[in-house]
């Protein structure tokens, strides 16, 4: 547990207490204990490490006591009373007055066995009272009951009894800490407020009952949605967390820690509107509903927990008034990039119908022979309007929009049928490479589809080799490694893209079944200027080579960087020093000329 609020400590499940999982996560409690004896606080210290409580403050001056509760904010006090420095009532009388901390437990734990002492100490709103020296079971049952009972406590005051989320109060804690954080650390940080759009009918038409079952339904949608990996498409190591709340009738609201782009938020709405838009099943009824989501960023629409939520409930509002079904940012700029986005999703769903997508082919030349020995295929979007777009402007989309899977498969669907061509001509020996996306591995059958390019183009499955990049082997190793195995199984080779920018530990290449490194192109770009540059290269090409994998470098531009990589080994070159990338007419032609 988290010294730094109470509620979170509880937030188990929304089950309220006394279950073996809440037990074993009040273990994790704060417990704070201010007495002048340090041999007092070692022995408790110690005896609390028995009972399973590992969170230990021990404070020995009770003129700091007061500091040490705002600063690691404990979910339970053991105050002594007679103390040199602030007696333990004043202690007491201060927690009790501060508005931060008038609900810590504090159970008393003094010498003094008076009964005057006993009700002064209840009067100024001590939780408890036990005398020393303390019988160790009776201390760790009346602090588990004191936790318990907060629990609960905090269980009313800070979650909804309807749907078991946080309630308003403690979103606007929690977003309170979420901005601070966001401005320690720079952190991005999104506020949605999301509605239910016509509600009320649901309520006077079917009844409160059925508007209650709408709301619990729709809170575990969304809570799922938000536990799912899947929530924000793309994995980017600073997305944090989403945390959801209730905070109206039938107004959600959900922190987006760590996120800013608007394809991030654009995403993530999407996923919440579907969510909200399928059926909901009650009592044999289904019941279709609807949401408009409001979006404001911290701190473009402002810095504080106020206008935060009050921009994100304006731009929710404004989102209804749009039609429902829809979201809005707070801020028009905002709103016009995602736009742009809108329209940019509407056209790739378009492009594979009407043929704008276009494979060029990026010779691989081996340096020694002056041989082509292979080409990549690499996508190019020919957009009506804008004319040709690089890959960079519109993979990321399809890949989060599921539009990889299709065009993928028609990119090896195209690649392999130009390249049988190619080899029935003549070149047999040439090898394509074709990128897949670790989503193609993800949602389709891969090895089915490649399966099939081969089949109707009637290519070689040697003439075949597709690269993967070093995200890929992350993950469920195990899963990928079979995955993988299946695929060479058809006999085509694997090559791992862009070596040296992911963070796959070295062991992994002796695991998965890959023929070949493709040096990344940024390690290239210095060599043989700069030392260090030239000696990342050597040890990766002398890995390769102990490891018996084939190797490429990629983006080669000048003669100085193809020397050093000859003398050093390396001797299949792509890059723009021998040729682009090439349209099927041009690469046809390049053929001749390096066959
Ligand atoms: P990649 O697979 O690493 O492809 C190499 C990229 O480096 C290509 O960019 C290529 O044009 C560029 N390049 C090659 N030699 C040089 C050079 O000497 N200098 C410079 N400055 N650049 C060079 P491109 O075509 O823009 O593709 C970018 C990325 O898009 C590819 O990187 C690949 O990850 C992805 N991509 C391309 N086509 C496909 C595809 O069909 N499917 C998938 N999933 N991804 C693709
Ligand atoms: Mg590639
Ligand atoms: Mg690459």
């Amino acid at each position: 547990m988290k010294t730094e609020n109470k509620p979170e400590l509880f937030a188990v499940d929304n089950v309220l207490i006394h279950d073996d999982m809440q037990y074993s996560q009040l273990k994790n409690a704060a417990i704070m204990m201010v007495d002048d004896e340090p041999i007092m606080l070692e022995i408790i210290q110690a005896l609390l490490q028995d009972a399973g409580y590992s969170n230990f403050i021990p404070v020995e001056r009770s003129s700091q006591s007061i500091r040490m509760v705002m600063q690691t904010n404990p979910d339970l006090l053991l105050l002594d009373l007679d103390m040199p420095e602030i007696h333990g009532y004043e202690v007491l009388s201060t927690i009790r007055s501060s508005t931060d901390y008038q609900h810590l437990p504090v159970i008393i734990l003094t010498a003094s066995t008076s009964p005057g002492d006993k009700l002064k100490a209840l009067e100024l709103g001590a939780t408890d009272f036990l005398s020393k020296p303390v019988d160790a079971s009776e201390l760790v049952l009346r602090i588990r009951n004191t936790l318990f009972a907060k629990t609960y406590q905090d269980q009313l005051a800070y979650y909804d009894s309807l749907t078991g989320l946080p309630n308003m109060k403690l979103f606007v804690e929690r977003l309170g800490w979420g901005i601070e954080l966001s401005k320690r650390e720079r952190v991005p940080l999104m506020v949605l407020e999301i509605g239910l759009d016509k509600f009320r009918q649901v309520n006077e038409t079917l009844g409160m009952y059925t508007g209650d079952e709408v709301l619990k339904a729709i809170a575990e949608r969304l809570s799922s949605l938000i536990r799912s990996c899947d929530f924000i498409g793309h994995t980017d190591e600073t997305i944090k967390t989403g945390e959801l709340a209730r905070i109206g009738d039938h107004e959600f609201s959900i922190i987006l820690s760590g996120v800013n782009s608007i394809e991030a938020a654009y995403l993530v709405s999407q996923r919440i509107l579907n969510s909200v838009r399928q059926p909901v099943l009650i009592d044999e009824h289904e019941i279709f509903m609807t949401a408009s989501i409001g979006i404001s960023v911290c701190p473009t629409d402002g810095e504080d927990v106020e206008s935060l939520i009050k921009h994100a409930s304006s731009a929710k509002d404004f989102s209804r008034k749009q039609g429902s079904n829809n979201y809005q940012f707070f801020s028009s700029e905002m709103n016009a990039q995602s736009k742009e986005r809108i329209k940019m999703e509407s056209n790739l769903r378009k492009a594979l119908d009407n043929n704008e997508f276009e494979l060029h082919y990026q010779p691989k030349i081996n340096s020694e022979t002056h041989k082509l020995v292979g080409m990549e295929c690499l996508l190019r979007w020919n957009h009506p309007e804008i004319g040709s777009v690089p890959p960079a402007a519109f993979i990321t989309a399809a890949e989060e929009l599921g539009l990889i899977v299709p065009i993928g498969e028609w990119v090896l669907q195209e690649a392999c049928q130009a390249t049988s061509e190619w080899v029935e001509s003549g070149y047999e020996n040439l090898k394509l490479s074709v990128n897949v996306s670790p989503k193609q591995f993800n949602e389709i059958n891969l090895r089915k589809s490649i399966a099939s390019a081969i089949r109707s183009s009637g290519l070689d499955p040697r003439n075949l080799v597709l690269e993967i990049t070093e995200s890929m082997l992350m993950g469920d190793v195990e899963h990928y490694i079979t995955l993988l195995q299946h695929i060479v199984d058809l006999g085509v080779e694997f090559s791992l893209d862009d070596f040296g920018t992911g963070y796959s530990s070295l062991s992994y290449l002796k695991k998965f079944p890959i023929h070949e490194l493709k040096i990344d192109r940024s390690f290239l770009t210095n060599v043989p200027e700069i030392n260090e540059d030239n000696s990342i290269v050597k040890a990766i090409i002398s890995m390769a080579h102990s490891l018996g994998l084939n190797l490429i470098a990629e983006g080669v531009e000048s003669a100085e960087q193809l020397d050093f990589l000859r003398q050093h080994n390396c001797n299949v070159i792509q890059g723009f020093y021998y040729s682009k990338p090439l349209s099927k007419v041009d690469f046809t032609e390049f053929l001749t000329s390096y066959a």
